[in-house]
């Protein structure tokens, strides 16, 4: 574990306690108004990062999360200065429908992490409800409320109010930043919700999917390549009256995960039982994931994963890229309503308007 500074004073204190629930829950709009306010310098953020400084993380996520240009100048030296001190986690991927118990899992899951590996673990989240709506799934309630009193922890409700994609560079930014300040394991929760998972999937080097045993045919009702994606699956609430259910579900997630071809990881997916209401089960889930980390260090996969992420992250990067120039782009504003307007009344084709359109800058 790397230095911890989080509970010295600095320059750059907000609160006394940065990490408390309440300041959690404070939104992001009035930390980018506190941040307008008042200058960082960009070393010294820098610094109070790289020593573990919980105030100065929180910081620099508000600058990428910022739409601001002079903001997002700074977050990107700040993202520099941290690249080479990134990269040295464990990034997991959590997802699950609402109510399947995530929140209680990494609240069990990150507290058995500090408290019997001694991990630095840091929390972020994938809202996708909250980019469509201000309503958020993930955001609003009191969440991990064990977990967000330790020390060692760090945890940031999703970034909002932008494009998947756009939360997607903010969530990647957030990675290299925590890992610069010392965060060994780093959880990615998204609800399962339109394409989030695919994303959270493609920025993980391990995918957990929580699951509950239900009535009826367990495997009815799941998106397949979710499935597919899973390098573990936890039948989550596998106590009182639902063990004998759960451990059904879980003799049939097994049976259906050996069905799909083998994975490049070479990694067979297992099924865990857990509750993590009575705390079981999460120790098997880190024995599974360090089993996967060794086999997979040694067969070479987890190093070539990320490098194919990051190749796959350059892509995406220049294509939202150049999509938000073309859009943005007063000219193509206008133009883009004219031509529409064409086509409804029967003027011109897609092709002929897209060709117009692409064409004009
Ligand atoms: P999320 O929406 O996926 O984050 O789910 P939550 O963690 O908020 O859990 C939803 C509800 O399920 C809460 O009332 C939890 O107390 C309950 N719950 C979570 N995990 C378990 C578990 O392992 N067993 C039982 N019995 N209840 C659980």
């Amino acid at each position: 574990m790397k230095s911890k500074d989080h509970d010295k004073k600095s320059a750059l204190s907000e609160t006394n306690n940065p990490n408390s629930s309440a300041n959690i829950g404070k939104n992001a709009a009035d930390k980018i108004k506190a941040l307008r306010r008042k200058k960082i310098d960009t070393q010294s953020l820098i610094d109070e990062i790289l020593k573990g400084n919980h105030t100065a993380l929180s910081r620099a996520i508000t600058l990428v999360e910022s739409e601001q240009p002079s903001h997002q100048a700074q977050a990107k030296q700040v993202i520099d200065g941290c690249l080479p001190h990134a990269n040295n986690s464990l990034r997991i991927g959590i997802t699950g429908v609402p109510g399947v118990g995530k929140s209680t899992f990494i609240e069990a899951f990150g507290n058995y992490l500090i408290n019997k590996h001694q991990k630095k673990v840091a929390v972020l989240a994938i809202d996708p409800t909250s980019s469509v709506s201000h309503g958020s799934i993930l955001g609003d309630k009191t969440r991990m409320e064990e977990l967000v009193k330790q020390k060692h922890a760090f945890i940031r409700p999703t970034a909002s109010g932008d494009s998947l994609g756009g939360v997607a560079k903010k969530t990647r930014e957030s990675v290299i930043l925590c890992e610069a300040a010392g965060y060994d394991i780093i959880l990615i929760e998204t609800v399962g919700v339109g394409q989030s998972e695919t994303m959270v999937h493609s920025m993980t080097d391990f995918f957990l999917l929580l699951k509950l045993a239900g009535a009826g045919d367990e495997l009815q009702g799941i998106k397949r390549g979710i499935i597919e994606m899973a390098d573990a699956i936890v039948i989550n609430k596998a106590d009182g009256e639902n063990k004998i259910p759960a451990k059904k579900a879980k003799t049939e997630f097994t049976r259906a995960l050996h069905l799909y071809p083998q994975k490049p990881s070479a990694w067979q997916p297992k099924v865990v039982l857990a509750s993590a209401l009575k705390n079981t089960g999460v120790d098997k889930v880190w024995k599974l994931i360090t089993d996967f980390e060794k086999q997979t260090k040694k067969n070479n996969y987890f190093q070539e994963h990320r490098n194919e992420q990051n190749k796959f992250w350059l892509i995406q990067t220049i294509n939202e890229h150049l999509k938000s120039n073309f859009y943005q782009h007063p000219t193509i504003k206008k133009e883009l309503q004219r031509q529409l307007q064409l086509i409804e009344e029967n003027k011109t084709t897609p092709f002929e308007a897209a060709s117009y359109l692409l064409n004009l800058k």
